[in-house]
């Protein structure tokens, strides 16, 4: 039964192994993809199950109790996540993000992080430890993560009125013990936490003024996420993106903001600040302003397959070099030879094209690889 579902599974996202080059050189700290980008962030999913039902991310029709979730003999071990992770570290990742699925579901979660938090850069520096939650859980398990070693914290949260986020959730969740969650987070030192708002017009672009006033003058980094068609579940259309152009404009009739430089190459979000020095916000175009150009991600699958792009229609297996005895050495010359082959540029290709590109039905969905 275990063996029928493992194939299942794998079959959904076939994934070629990776060749290993016949002769291997040390990594030296930077590897480039074809358009000149260099591998810096690495995303790791802990587990593809998730205890919301978020319709942008897991609808309900297709994520119920006949969906299939990975077996655990399928998943990588946090001993089999802290090898890849220094491999990839080997290769010029400073940035490590844990995320899903729902992450804090997986069992032991803190273990990982404490193993993570023990690798260096090649110049002996930590690493940008960061997590992404949807907050179910948080208040009872920020303490144990910060002591563990965690840096930073993301929650999602879609909407500040509770008919709203549970109607968004679909698991009729109460926004209150998010929030409980992100008080939590603070009172355990992590700070300033960023919350991340998926806007669908017409479902919850009318939270998106009231989010920005509950956030207004605390140290949280409110950021305005646009509705992506990633996977091939959501049922994605453009009519549901609200560019962030508008949030911008709906945000500056209540109050004026002023630009901030990006913090880091590759960032995401476009930065802005509360003229009155209440804080910050940001927003992420997905849709509108692809930002591949500098795109330095890379994720890694529950079960050990690298994507190099979160449209990606196939992975690489870096679980099968791993359990089938190969070096780290060996590991990390494959993955170079994957990097060097990158060339995905798929939200620029959306652009040109001004719709979903071909082949959606293939895509990977985002609860399994990451977001
Ligand atoms: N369960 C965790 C959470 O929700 O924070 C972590 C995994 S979730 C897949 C990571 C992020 O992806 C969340 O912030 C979520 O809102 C975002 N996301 C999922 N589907 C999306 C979509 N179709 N468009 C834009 N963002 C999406
Ligand atoms: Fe779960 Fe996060 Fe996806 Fe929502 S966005 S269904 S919380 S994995
Ligand atoms: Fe990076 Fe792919 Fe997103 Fe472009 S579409 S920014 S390459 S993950």
């Amino acid at each position: 039964m275990g063996e029928t579902i493992i194939a299942l599974a794998d079959l959904r996202y076939a994934a070629p192994v990776p060749q290993v080059p016949d002769r291997l050189t040390e990594p030296t700290g930077t590897l480039l993809d074809r358009r000149g980008r260099p591998l810096r962030d690495l995303r790791i999913s802990v587990t593809d199950r998730c205890n919301f039902r978020c319709s942008y991310c897991m609808p309900k029709e297709v994520f119920d109790r006949d969906y299939r979730f990975l077996p655990h003999s399928s998943l990588l071990s946090f001993e089999e996540i802290t090898r890849l992770a220094q491999v990839f570290v080997s290769h010029g990742v400073t940035k490590l993000r844990l995320t899903g699925g729902e992450p804090l579901l997986r069992k032991g979660l803190e273990q990982l992080v404490g193993m993570l938090a023990g690798l260096r850069t090649a110049d002996g520096k930590p690493l940008d430890l960061t997590l992404t939650t949807n907050g179910s859980l948080l208040a009872r398990k920020a303490q144990s993560l910060r002591d563990a070693g965690l840096s930073r914290l993301t929650v999602s949260l879609d909407a500040i009125d509770d008919t709203v986020f549970r109607r968004m959730n679909d698991v009729d969740f109460p926004v209150a013990d998010v929030l409980a969650g992100i008080d939590a987070a603070r009172q355990a030192g992590f700070g300033p936490i960023k919350v991340n708002m998926v806007v669908k017009r017409g479902t919850n672009d009318h939270e998106i003024v009231a989010m920005a006033r509950h956030f207004r003058g605390t140290d949280v980094v409110l950021r305005f996420i646009e509705y992506m068609d990633v996977g091939a579940t959501n049922g994605w259309c453009m009519d549901e993106v609200l560019p962030s152009a508008s949030v911008l404009a709906l945000l500056r009739g209540q109050w004026p903001l002023l630009p901030l430089e990006p913090s880091t190459t590759g960032e995401t979000a476009e930065r802005w600040r509360y003229a009155d020095g209440a804080g910050e916000i940001g927003l992420i175009s997905s849709v509108t302003q692809a930002f591949c150009r500098d795109c330095n991600r890379a994720r890694l699958s529950t079960e050990g397959k690298l994507f190099t792009c979160l449209f990606a229609t196939r992975g690489h297996d870096l679980r099968a070099l791993l359990r089938s005895g190969r070096s780290d050495a060996e590991i990390a010359g494959a993955l170079s030879l994957v990097w060097a082959d990158r060339g995905d540029r798929y939200s620029e290709m959306r652009a040109l094209q001004g719709e979903s590109p071909a082949g959606r039905q293939h895509r990977v969905e985002m609860h399994y690889i990451g977001g």
